[in-house]
């Protein structure tokens, strides 16, 4: 099922908690809505669901106007942090549960539940736990059943907010994995909010950034890493470091001094953003320096940390990677230019 939403706005108390957002989802894509605390990720998700119902704007499912479709009508799956699994219903109940209370006609046969729970905890790969209480699983598994749940209605779209929020970082990864899987395999619409960049980019076919209520950016998880588009996605999606500059002439000049990295388009004054593992380090007089005040080992990587005098203000702060079979002294000083980087206009 293809979600289209058209300038949507949300207002609680007249603020804004979402801001003429529009958004096309692809029928069986998987898309992450990526972003800091507060910045409008839940509420866009409980439009989608039917929970809440926007100021402005329209949501339509396929060519449907869904906008004030209640979450019956919608037929949507979700998993909601705070919607726990009952606790004093088994497995199997919490599983059929929404099919049971399904009115009238609409409801399916004992029997037809019974074969729907069974297929069901195979997908999940929970056969065998059927008889058991929440209590008695672990928070994977508890997670697997509040999806099962989510899928036993047959939804049009899954909707997770923060799926793997409470667990440890080794379950997480196993979940994120198999959640794939489970995508791959089912082809549901699905659309997850987390901010984990590395779950999002990991898992999502597209990421949604945002920020403030609105969307920054729309990609793949090439895209809004390697070529993020404003200042906001470059910070917060990864590493980076900022500084401002100038361009003229071709040329990036940082405090009127040519740093030796040629810029095609532009004059005046931006802000120059880089990766710590987009810099080689140079010996020449053109490019930027600065003693190093740290350097400290990353997983497979050296990052030293940088600061770059500042006119008699407080030095910037730059990090960048370095050989990691040669690490670099405190206190000795640095040259690197970057190699890949992106000036936004200042
Ligand atoms: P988090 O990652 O912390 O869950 P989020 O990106 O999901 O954050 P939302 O929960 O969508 O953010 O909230 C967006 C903004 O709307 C916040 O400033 C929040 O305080 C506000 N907000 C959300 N729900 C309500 C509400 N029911 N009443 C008033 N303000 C609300």
């Amino acid at each position: 099922m293809e979600v289209s939403i058209k300038n949507i706005r949300k207002e609680f108390d007249r603020f804004a908690a979402l801001n003429d957002v529009s958004l096309n989802i692809a029928s069986g894509e998987l898309i992450a809505l990526l972003g800091p605390s507060g910045s409008g990720k839940t509420t866009l998700l409980r439009l989608i669901a039917g929970l809440d119902f926007p100021t402005a704007g329209k949501i339509y499912f396929g060519d449907e106007d869904a906008s004030h479709r209640s979450v019956q009508d919608r037929n949507v799956g979700f998993v909601f942090q705070h919607y726990a699994l009952f606790r004093h219903m088994t497995v199997a109940e919490n599983i059929g549960f929404g099919l049971k209370v399904r009115s009238g006609a609409s409801r399916p046969p004992k029997s037809e539940i019974r074969r729907r729970v069974s297929e069901l905890l195979e997908m999940v790969q929970l056969s065998g736990l059927e008889d058991r209480y929440p209590n008695q699983l672990s928070g994977g598994q508890r997670q697997r059943v509040a999806l099962a749940r989510a899928m036993a209605i047959e939804p049009r779209i899954l909707l997770l907010d923060e799926p793997f929020g409470a667990l440890d970082a080794k379950v997480r990864k196993e979940l994120r994995r198999w959640l794939r899987e489970f995508h791959d395999r089912t082809g549901h619409t699905t659309v997850f909010v987390t901010h984990d960049q590395e779950e999002a980019l990991e898992l999502a076919d597209r990421v949604v950034v945002m920020s403030g209520g609105k969307i920054e950016q729309v990609g793949s998880a090439d895209d809004v890493y390697d070529r993020p588009g404003s200042p906001f996605v470059f910070s917060f999606i990864g590493e980076s470091s900022h500084l401002p500059i100038t361009l003229r002439g071709g040329q990036i000049l940082f405090q009127g001094q040519s740093i030796g990295v040629v810029s095609e388009s532009g004059e005046g004054a931006g802000e120059l953003f880089f990766r710590p593992e987009d810099v080689q380090l140079v010996d020449a007089a053109d490019a930027l320096y600065g003693k190093v005040t740290a350097c400290r080992r990353l997983a497979g990587t050296r990052i030293a940390e940088i600061d770059i005098a500042n006119e008699g203000n407080a030095p910037y702060h730059v990090e960048i990677e370095v050989p990691l079979y040669e690490p670099v002294a405190l206190g000795s000083d640095l040259r690197f230019r970057p190699t890949r980087w992106k000036v936004f206009p200042g």
